[in-house]
């Protein structure tokens, strides 16, 4: 495909900006960011909420109808907490690592991939989470936040971060908008040194709630402030858009200039900030700013700021195909959790680090299956690199967990093509013929859905970047099957997918729902909010029945999510059993005080 072609500032501009495409790219519109792709145009107003008064927060309907109690489920999993049958080890190191989205179904996805993929490339076919798995806790995570079922990123990773019950879209805040001490914070009071990683940006709602309190996820430029003034030692990931003035639109602006010579010229930046400040600038007292991989390898002790992207990072299959490349300049996700390994264990106290594989969640947003897997991996790389860290000491807790399910997504046997019959000896069959009445799936499929060679949205980039009338369902067809061979999909399949139909949700206005119309959904419409990013899903639902795949929604479901522990018995006890998010951040918090 010419994208993977395009000089690198280009590339990353197509993939990692979502508003906007740059100067120097071929135009087009771009599909709209999904909820974790946020973009800091939707503000709630801008006064904060009240940091002392008990008033709920303006909320939902379901909010004001909960009593500003804490959360009576919250106190059923409180027992489990309170059992300390062994002496607490003394811990010094946490690290939680965060797959975003990463319910039970993408974790049986990472599993059946590498048990059963015939090209399977894990080693001893075996992920290592589930090496987790084998030598640690597993307990089972209930996610919902204050007041509602379904939770997304920023409330979940609140609780997750603070121990406390936050509303939805929340950042470091508890249900009634107060400020609440995190993990990172703690740990800091600590005397321990703290860390960021993340494949997203690093004001993204994961990474924010450990840093960041804030009335909502998307105030990235107020974000990018807060995570400066906690000085946080280790800071890896993309974003640089929020740290950077607003003059740097202006490409003849000395302020363009300037950031284009302070990162080496490894970007065409941009801003999302609506005044001049240079945060990079304020960053450089205190810290090492890193742009690229060589850069960050070079770091020997913190802190350090590292942005190595405008935007979001490069998605795990732009990542493959860019290995070997001299434009692959951003570290990989393993990398970056290797150098914080490696500059936070400097300190004698200890650290708290927290490490995301933010972008599970964008592929089951898009219902791409071949992209969500890719993903899966990449964290899991992350994840070994974690284990063998940790293996064989006794002051450090490895947790593992997702902040919610994205995309209701499931291996599902269908109707076809069957399977071909066959027979079988043994002493029940003696040679009678065998032939299972549906598909339950062949294995292969795994090692087809590894192979993408591009990702949905990638694909999507490149056809929107295509001059209008170059914008038909023959060249979408063709741009789709060069992505997802050995699947495919028909002229009348492109042609359905870039069908259009009035908006039922409409809402002038909303970041999300403002347009009239939007592609068609054959079916669930009300679970698709991305606007344009229908046109994936609507894809991934047609490809899903060659790899036999479903979703259910392009949004989260409240299926709990696993929680793998690892290390000393005695600290990992507490995280076992069922749980809500809320305990997983009381446990850190917990074991990072000494208790
Ligand atoms: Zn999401």
């Amino acid at each position: 495909m010419k994208l993977a072609l395009l000089r690198r500032s280009c590339l990353l501009s197509l993939v990692a900006t979502w508003g906007l495409l740059q100067v120097g790219c071929e135009k087009g519109s771009p599909s709209l960011p999904t909820e974790n792709q946020a973009v800091a145009d939707s503000r709630l107003p801008s006064n904060k909420l009240p940091s002392n008064g008990k008033e709920l927060p303006p909320a939902t309907p379901a909010v004001v109808a909960v009593e500003a109690t804490e959360s009576p489920i919250v106190s059923v999993s409180k027992p489990v907490l309170e059992q300390k049958a062994l002496p607490p080890k003394k811990i010094r190191n946490v690290i939680l690592i965060i797959g975003d989205g990463m319910g039970p179904q993408q974790l049986g996805m990472l599993f059946a991939y590498a048990h059963l993929a015939p090209g399977s490339v894990l080693p001893d076919r075996t992920s290592a989470i589930e090496l987790l798995t084998q030598q640690g806790e597993v307990a089972l995570v209930r996610t919902e936040p204050y007041g509602a079922v379904v939770v997304d990123s920023a409330a979940s990773a609140t609780q997750l971060a603070t121990g406390e019950m936050a509303g939805s879209e929340m950042i470091g805040a508890n249900y009634l908008g107060e400020s609440v001490p995190t993990v990172l914070e703690v740990a800091k009071q600590m005397g321990k040194s703290t860390g960021l990683v993340s494949d997203t940006r690093i004001t993204h709602a994961t990474p924010a709630a450990f840093a960041a309190h804030q009335p909502h996820r998307s105030m990235e430029n107020e974000i990018a402030s807060d995570i400066l003034e906690n000085q946080v030692d280790v800071l890896l990931s993309g974003g640089l858009r929020n740290w950077v003035p607003q003059a740097v639109n202006d490409k003849e602006s000395p302020a363009y200039l300037a950031v284009v010579h302070m990162t080496g010229g490894l970007f065409d930046p941009t801003s999302k900030r609506q005044d001049n400040r240079n945060l990079l600038v304020e960053a450089r007292q205190n810290y090492q700013l890193v742009f690229d991989r060589t850069a960050l390898a070079e770091v020997k002790e913190g802190p350090v700021l590292g942005l190595f992207a405008d935007s979001g990072m490069l998605d795990a299959i732009d990542e493959r195909n860019l290995q070997g490349d001299d434009n692959h300049t951003e570290p990989t996700l393993a990398e970056m959790t290797s150098k914080a390994l490696e500059l936070l264990s400097q300190n004698p106290e200890g650290f708290f680090l927290m490490v995301e594989g933010g972008q599970i969640d964008w592929c089951g947003h898009n219902n791409d299956a071949g992209c969500m897997l890719n993903e899966l991996l990449r964290l899991d790389d992350a994840v070994r690199l974690v284990h063998q860290w940790a293996q064989g000491r006794d002051d450090t807790v490895v947790l593992v967990t997702a902040d919610h399910e994205t995309g209701s997504f499931g291996f599902s046997y269908s109707g076809g093509p069957l399977p071909e019959p066959g027979t079988l000896g043994g002493d029940v069959f003696q040679g009678a013929p065998y032939q299972p009445k549906f598909n339950f799936a062949m294995a292969e499929v795994l090692d087809h859905l590894h192979g993408q060679k591009y990702s949905f949205n990638h694909v999507f980039m490149e056809f929107d970047a295509l001059d209008e009338r170059e914008r038909t369902a023959d060249r979408l067809m063709q741009l789709v099957n060069e992505a997802v061979a050995p699947f495919s999909i028909t002229l009348d399949d492109a042609t359905e997918i870039l069908t259009r139909m009035p908006n039922r949700q409409y809402v002038p206005g909303h970041a999300y729902l403002g347009t009239k119309t939007v592609p068609k959904m054959p079916d669930q419409a009300s679970f698709y909010v991305y606007g344009e990013n229908g046109r994936m899903n609507y894809l991934g639902h047609i490809l899903g029945a060659q790899q036999n795949v479903v979703w259910g929604t392009g949004t989260h479901t409240n299926t709990p999510v696993p929680l793998i522990t690892y290390g000393p018995p005695s600290a990992t006890h507490r995280f076992s059993g069922f749980l809500h998010a809320t305990d997983i951040g009381k446990g850190m918090i917990a074991l990072i005080r000494g208790e």
